[in-house]
């Protein structure tokens, strides 16, 4: 072995087995395999950039897009809501709990803001149905 192919070897050094991931960004659902390197992440099995990004995203800080019921005062029924963005997932819960304790008055509107930043994540939470 020539001293080019042990340097690419060591670059290339992972320290954790691989991580194996379906990506949801598309319906082509590509089977995916990380491994670190150092602070980043080699990616195979992609067929765009969108697959990398996803896999390094969930494998750093995985999100997810909350949606939920809320109660309306004065409404009829509960509406749907979601974030805005993805939360982060260990704040899933948190967050739906914000979202059970608030009541906006009605009338709502699909697309009015109901939280601006719920938890502190920076995300909004959205109406995605009219209450009367
Ligand atoms: S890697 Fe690209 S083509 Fe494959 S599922 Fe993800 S978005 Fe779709």
């Amino acid at each position: 072995m020539n001293s080019k192919n042990t340097d690419n070897i060591n670059k290339k050094e992972s320290f954790n087995s691989p991580a194996e991931l379906i990506c949801i960004n598309c319906p082509a659902g590509c089977r995916l395999t990380a491994v670190q390197c150092g602070d980043d992440w080699d990616v195979t099995g992609n067929r765009c950039a969108r697959g990398s990004q996803y896999a390094k995203q969930e494998l750093t800080d995985p999100r997810r897009v909350l949606t939920a019921l809320m109660r309306v005062a004065g409404g009829k029924r509960p509406i749907s809501v979601k974030t805005d963005r993805g939360v982060p997932k260990s704040l899933l819960m948190e967050c739906a709990r914000e979202i059970y304790r608030t009541h906006p008055e009605a009338p709502v509107h699909a697309g009015d803001i109901l939280i601006e930043n719920v938890c502190g994540t920076g995300c909004r939470v959205i109406a995605t149905r009219d209450s009367e």
